[in-house]
């Protein structure tokens, strides 16, 4: 599995990042089909490293390199990815002083929302980035996010999942992929950066920590994701004209155990008294139906409009300012351990990880 820095080779293990390569844009190379997740990448990491200036070749942590045996585009990560994560890290947590990520961008936030909570209580840095060109495309953005997310993965103050990308550190389960090119493509649009690059100073503000926030030693819940990773739990976007039989064939499968609907707005669903109902019969029977608004900022307030009012009634959870990112995987995260139906609801309205 891993294998040294010739880097900085002689530090003690716990001072050392272990770093796990899943695949995404920024280890891929170009064939005749696009652009595929390429190998090697303990090589061509070191290789990239060593073309930063010596004063920050010299800030570098030493590190160890996992590179997965199934790289992937990150459109096709299941929850079995973010499961795998998640055991990886915590069979390492102590023997390494922090995590970096290496993840394509697509889904990058989702694993991150998944991972905070898989990782609940976590005492060091995981720090998830990748890129929006190759390792060795010309300009490409890959160096300076590594960089900084190695920078960031040793600071012991920082305590929580996070996603480093553009000179910004965000909270995993407060972001968004928020552009498909530009190269600031992440960002958080209900929660303050929680560090920042200022020149060569990587600048962690504790304060907006979830180390200040929640004290407490890890308490990893390692579920068992496969049931979800089957199709237990969608998502549904509103829109315009929405019909009930069509909302009925996702909601109404006796397959589905959770939902997540993105409404309009502060909380609002078209006036058919025929979707509220089906609403109420698939919470009745047990299925987790949670709630956002399609609007990335902002928060959502059942019943603040007529047309929102009676969804907390059919038994549809608010889930506030939360991104899709953090509702959905939380739902996942829930619905994945034996909890019964009351805690996984009271749970789905608690912050665990500082998402809501
Ligand atoms: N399709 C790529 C992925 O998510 C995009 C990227 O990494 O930027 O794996």
């Amino acid at each position: 599995m891993s294998t040294t820095s010739p880097l900085t080779s002689s530090a003690p293990t716990k001072e050392r990042l272990l770093v796990i390569y899943t695949g995404g844009t920024i280890g891929m190379l170009q064939q005749a089909n696009g652009l595929t997740p390429g190998g090697n990448f303990r090589e061509r990491l070191h290789q990239a490293l060593s073309h930063l200036p010596l004063a920050q070749r010299q800030n570098l942590p030493a590190y160890d390199v996992i590179s997965y045996s199934s790289l992937i585009d990150s459109s096709a990560a299941t929850p079995l990815n973010w499961q795998q994560l998640a055991r990886d890290i915590a069979d390492n947590v102590n023997a390494y002083r922090g995590f970096v990520i290496i993840h394509g961008t697509d889904t990058l936030s989702w694993t991150a929302a998944s991972l905070a909570y898989q990782l609940q209580g976590i005492d060091r840095p995981v720090v998830l980035t990748g890129a929006m060109q190759p390792l060795e495309a010309p300009n490409s953005d890959a160096l300076d996010n590594l960089y900084g997310a190695f920078r960031f993965a040793v600071q012991p103050a920082l305590q929580e999942v996070a996603i480093y990308f553009a000179n910004r550190l965000l909270r995993g389960v407060r972001s968004i992929k928020q552009h498909s090119n530009a190269v600031d493509a992440f960002s958080s649009p209900n929660y303050p950066l929680i560090g920042e690059r200022v020149g060569d100073d990587f600048i962690h503000y504790p304060s907006r920590g979830l180390a200040c926030q929640q004290r407490g030693a890890p308490r990893f819940e390692l579920a068992d994701y496969l049931p979800v990773a089957q199709g237990e739990v969608a998502r549904v976007v509103l829109w315009p004209g929405i019909s009930a039989w069509q909302l009925e064939s996702i909601l109404g499968d006796s397959r589905i155990k959770g939902a997540l609907l993105q409404l309009w707005g502060a909380g609002n669903i078209p006036s058919n008294p025929d979707l509220l109902a089906l609403i109420a019969k698939a919470s009745g029977e047990g299925k987790l139906i949670a709630a956002i608004s399609q609007c990335p900022q902002g928060s959502i307030h059942l019943g603040a409009y007529a047309a929102g009012d009676g969804l907390a009634d059919a038994g549809v959870l608010s889930g506030d300012d939360m991104t899709p990112e953090a509702a959905y995987t939380k739902l996942v995260h829930l619905l994945a351990q034996p909890l019964s139906f009351e805690d996984q609801r009271r749970r789905f309205l608690t912050p665990l990880v500082g998402e809501r």
